[in-house]
């Protein structure tokens, strides 16, 4: 770790604590060199340890790439960055491990994940939606859309747009 200040890398960590749920340590450190003192924060690669269960019945262990890489698909070319994506997948591992100890149920995720979207970005929300939820019926589709037009007034949203060819692999 560089000091701020010297750019020499020796520095103590005099005071550590973590926020937003344990995601991110916050560490106050002092130069060695200059005896200046400078703030960093670690992103914790996650401390979310939930077994999905599949529809199939099968089960894998969560991991955050995989919602990340989702999240990340159904945002596409929405002018996101990598740090705004990050924190939404911080907001839906808070989610996930406010509710669910253990494991959970692969569309419990996907329905976590979508309520965190519609509130991020309309159009990421359906694209998300579309390919997660699995819409039961016509109906369910039409309430996912204007539920996202309530969300986010986008002129660029209509509905032929709504679905594109990278919304699934
Ligand atoms: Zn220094």
């Amino acid at each position: 770790m560089l000091c701020r200040f010297c750019q020499k890398p020796n520095s103590k960590v005099i005071d550590s604590r973590s926020s937003e749920g344990g995601g991110v340590i916050r560490r106050r450190r002092e130069c060695v060199s200059c005896g200046r003192r400078f703030t960093t924060y670690e992103r914790v690669e996650s401390g979310v340890k939930l077994t999905i269960i599949k529809r199939d019945g099968s089960s894998e262990p969560y991991l955050r790439e995989k919602l990340k890489h989702g999240l990340e698909r159904a945002c596409y070319k929405r002018g996101f960055t990598d740090e705004q994506i990050e924190e939404l997948v911080d907001e839906v591992e808070g989610d996930l491990t406010q509710r669910y100890k253990g494991s959970v149920q692969s569309p419990n995720v996907g329905e976590l994940a979508a309520n965190r979207l519609r509130q991020f970005d309309a159009v990421a929300f359906v694209r998300f939606a579309s390919v997660y939820k699995e819409f039961a019926d016509v109906q369910e589709f039409v309430d996912a859309v204007s539920l996202a037009r309530r969300a986010d007034d986008d002129p660029d949203l209509e509905e032929g747009g709504l679905f594109r060819a990278d919304a699934r692999d």
